[in-house]
This record gives C-alpha cells, sequence and structure tokens, in this order.
C-alpha cells in the first residue's frame, strides 16, 4: 500500500544552475513529481531570513505518494539535496536546499535518524503556512490538525 507523505521545501541559498531560491524550490518540486507521486504542492512562500543578513528564504510544501518507508524515504530526499548541491553538515545555515519529513499516513515514526511528525513543525510558521495551503485537515496529533497548530502559533504570534 502507497504512504502518503507531506515534505517541506527549503532554500536560502541560490543554486548556479536552477537560480534563486524560489527557482530551487521550484525545481525540487518538479523533481519530487518525476521520482515519486505528486499529489499537491503549495505556493512558495518567500521570507527574509531572520537575522537580517538579506538572504531569502523560499519555502513550500508537498504531498507525494510512494511505497518508501520512511527510512528509505529519508535517504532518497538526502540524495535529492546532495543532488541540488548540498554537502552534509552545517545544520540550520545557508543551503541550496532542505527536504524535511513533516507528516506520513502511518502516523507516528521514530528511530535515531528520524522523527515523524517532525518535531518543530507546530513552531514554524514558514512550514506550518505552506502546509495549511494543502493538508488543513490533516490530523497531526491526536485531534489536532494542521489548522489547529496553524491558528495556534498565529494567535501566539500576532503579525504586527
Ligand atoms: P530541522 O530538523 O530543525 O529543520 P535541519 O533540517 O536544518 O533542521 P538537517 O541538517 O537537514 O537539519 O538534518 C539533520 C538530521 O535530522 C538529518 O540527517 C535527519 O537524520 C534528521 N531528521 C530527524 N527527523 C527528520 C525529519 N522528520 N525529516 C528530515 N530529517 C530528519
Ligand atoms: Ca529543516
Ligand atoms: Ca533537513
Amino acid at each position: 500500500m502507497p504512504h502518503l507523505y507531506a515534505i517541506a521545501i527549503g532554500s536560502n541559498r541560490p543554486h548556479g544552475r536552477h537560480g534563486r531560491p524560489r527557482q530551487v524550490v521550484l525545481s525540487a518540486i518538479a523533481e519530487l513529481d518525476r521520482r515519486f507521486g505528486l499529489f499537491d504542492a503549495s505556493p512558495i512562500l518567500l521570507n527574509p531570513a531572520s537575522g537580517g543578513a538579506g538572504r531569502n528564504f523560499a519555502n513550500a510544501a508537498a504531498l507525494i505518494e510512494t511505497e518508501m518507508e520512511p527510512r528509505a524515504l529519508l535517504a532518497e530526499l538526502k540524495q535529492l539535496e546532495g543532488q541540488f548541491g548540498r554537502r552534509p553538515g552545517r545544520r540550520w545555515g545557508a543551503r541550496v536546499l532542505d527536504l524535511d519529513i513533516l507528516l506520513w499516513s502511518g502516523g507516528r515514526f521514530r528511530c535515531r535518524q528520524l522523527t515523524v511528525p517532525h518535531p518543530r513543525l507546530p513552531d514554524r510558521p514558514f512550514v506550518l503556512q505552506p502546509l495549511l495551503a494543502i493538508a488543513p485537515g490533516w490530523r497531526v496529533a491526536g485531534p489536532q490538525t494542521v489548522r489547529h497548530l496553524a491558528h495556534r502559533l498565529a494567535r501566539r504570534r500576532p503579525r504586527s
């Protein structure tokens, strides 16, 4: 039986061939479509990087369908990041492409390399907002949906 996964796609560094972060994210979505069944992809969100370095983040979310188990999918996503020129290390730094597994249809998954749902999902507007566009009713934990988490975060951090 195929599994459904929600993937976060992020870029904050241009790529020599693909171009600016927005283009990198678009190319990554096209590549996800090529490798897996792409169910849906969100609009791309552009965020100024925190810290005022002037570098823009581009973020999106996608729903993909695959027979792969979470660990195998993580390995495939890392391979895809490498294809876009990302080298291991430098967590949270500038990188061409970051692909995280946010949710999967199997509920919870936990091993040394992987925790699903992504533990920082409830705290990240730049992840929740795109996800809200394509999977508002997905239950993240118990009765809590993506919509619940997004609304809760918006209340916690007013925009103005
Ligand atoms: P964050 O997880 O806070 O978004 P990051 O994406 O910058 O940080 P990376 O350097 O890309 O962190 O990944 C570090 C490790 O996190 C990966 O090698 C992977 O084993 C692990 N990991 C744990 N849970 C997940 C998940 N749900 N999706 C992707 N990687 C995960
Ligand atoms: Ca990440
Ligand atoms: Ca990552």
